[in-house]
């Protein structure tokens, strides 16, 4: 079994400072969060940027760039630049971040109910996304939501928008996507192409077990406030303190855990 990639995503797009004190919000506290992350043992930082005026979700190119450079400068993690569009959903909006050239930027290859609105990712835009992130050298995480998003994943390797080995992270638990359940995330890895790599980000008390069995499976695991703010029930906690927990368990189970160039090698980065 390959070491264990930890992926912390520490900001996403939901959490605000009122719900739990601990989610970086300006550009700053990103980078000190990367830095903290990195020291705790996570090898990959998924980054989201914010308004920090109201903490809404921004596509800001600057400050996609701020965080970008500040992490680069001061970590020697992968930086994977999320490619979501809760910020906003038009291609415009969602691709200019990729001219910064990140190791690693996110793509859903598919369409999405969200509890309150409609995720939507049209086959052009996966395609055009696809395509910037071939021509800037960046390896995509594939963000899959639900089962069917595999096959959109391994259509685009068909077509020669993404070089194998694929690399997919398995979003479960979100209202609407695909339940977190054991038996699904084990269809989940028998239904990606051999060779590929996966990464598991369970929401909300899923994280944790999601991840457990991750370990066990030969997966990797994403742990982070974007996708879980709670260390147990009631207890809120800063990202670093899940990462902690993650390279226990690792322990436990006698899984070492991936550096950032260990986790360059065995995803096949540039
Ligand atoms: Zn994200």
């Amino acid at each position: 079994m390959e070491k264990l990639i930890i992926t912390a995503a520490v900001t996403g797009s939901l959490p605000t400072k009122k719900k739990t004190p601990h989610v970086p919000i300006r550009p700053a506290e990103i980078v000190e969060a990367g830095i903290r992350c990195e020291q705790a043992g996570a090898a990959v930082i998924h980054v989201h940027a914010r308004n920090p005026q109201d903490e809404s979700p921004s596509t800001d190119f600057q400050i996609f760039k701020e965080i970008y450079e500040g992490l680069k400068a001061r970590t020697h993690l992968i930086i994977q630049i999320s490619t979501g569009g809760r910020a906003g959903m038009a291609y415009e909006q969602r691709s200019d971040r990729l001219t910064l050239k990140p190791e690693m930027a996110s793509l859903t290859t598919g369409s999405v109910n969200f509890p309150d609105s409609v995720y939507a990712n049209s086959p052009e835009l996966i395609e055009r996304l696809a395509r910037d992130m071939k021509t800037h050298g960046i390896k995509p995480e594939m963000e899959i939501f639900d089962v069917s998003m595999i096959r959109n994943a391994v259509e685009l390797a068909e077509k020669g928008l993404a070089d194998p080995p694929l690399h997919f992270d398995f979003v479960m638990g979100l209202k609407g996507a695909i339940p977190a359940t054991i038996e699904n995330l084990v269809h989940l890895k028998n239904s990606i192409p051999s060779g590929s790599t996966w990464t598991v980000a369970g929401i909300g008390p899923a994280q944790l077990v999601v991840n457990t069995h991750a370990i066990l499976m030969g997966g990797h695991v994403r742990i982070g406030l974007e996708d879980n703010i709670y260390f147990r029930k009631g207890e809120l906690a800063p990202n670093e303190r899940f990462v902690e927990r993650m390279v226990k368990l690792a322990a436990e189970f006698g899984r070492p855990v991936a550096t950032p160039d260990e986790a360059r090698r065995i995803m096949q980065l540039k």
